[in-house]
């Protein structure tokens, strides 16, 4: 893989993305591809943050929707996290990758708390964090635990691993003729509503500067492209 030109990332991947071709749950083949790609990267020298989502298993909206008190859903969303991210910590050490979890809510029987100096030190030590439970608080999202831990752990980037490949100006599903942004400045994003990550997510990035990196983690070997700067993507960053 190219050597890319960031020292230090925070990747985020939808809990979607676990599922693999399942409906629900977590694909453990997929998780081990996944982790394989992870572990490529960070074979290039990089540091590496992980946090990834729960949709996978629960989503705390929808929860309220079927008539759920909004914060207990929540909680119930975030524990999804962890489950995620022991997941992955498995995949990940599995193939060789020394990995620890944080996590936002604390849970000393699997995994440590977050404290972010010694986050610091596992980084150094070439160790993988993944941070779980977001920020450890309801009505928020993993995408803003994201640009939180990338803020904190000063990233270079936020690495975000869906299934589309990139920022449209519509939705791609809805309209034919939707145009995908090699490059978008955050206002753009923030007043046109566009489906990068949620507005707070976005204007945390934004009054830091971490450039947020949308791409397509379904394809096998894409997460090295974009690193490497090639491949299919939208950055979003100051105009
Ligand atoms: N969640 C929360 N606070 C956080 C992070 C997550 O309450 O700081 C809950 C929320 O209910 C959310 C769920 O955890 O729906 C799963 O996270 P998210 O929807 O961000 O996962 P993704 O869409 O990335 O899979």
């Amino acid at each position: 893989m190219p050597k890319p030109s960031y020292k230090r990332i925070l990747l985020k991947l939808s809990g979607e993305v676990l599922m693999g071709s399942q409906q629900f749950g977590i694909d453990p083949e997929f998780v081990a591809e996944l982790a394989r790609e992870v572990k490529a990267a960070k074979d290039t020298g990089l540091e590496l943050c992980l946090v990834i989502g729960g949709g996978n298993i629960f989503r705390g909206m929808a929860g309220a929707a079927k008539g759920m008190d909004r914060a207990q859903a929540d909680y119930m969303g975030m524990l999804a996290t962890v489950m995620n991210a022991l997941a992955m910590q498995n995949a990940l050490e599995q193939c060789g990758v020394p990995t620890r979890v944080q996590s936002a809510i604390e849970m000393d029987k699997v995994c440590e708390p977050v404290i972010r100096r010694r986050a610091e030190r596992h980084l150094e030590k070439g160790r993988v964090v993944i941070f779980a439970a977001g920020v450890g608080e309801p009505y928020f999202t993993t995408d803003s635990g994201a640009a939180l831990r990338a803020a904190e752990m000063q990233c270079d980037a936020l690495f975000k691993g869906t299934s589309v490949d990139g920022v449209y100006d519509s939705d791609p599903k809805k309209n034919k003729h939707a145009k995908r942004y090699d490059t978008v400045d955050y206002d753009t994003v923030l007043a046109g509503n566009l489906k990068v990550m949620d507005a707070s997510a976005v204007a945390l990035c934004r009054d830091n500067d971490i450039p947020i990196v949308v791409f397509s983690i379904r394809e096998r070997g894409n997460l090295a492209q974009v690193l490497a700067g090639k491949g299919t993507q939208t950055i979003v960053r100051k105009g």
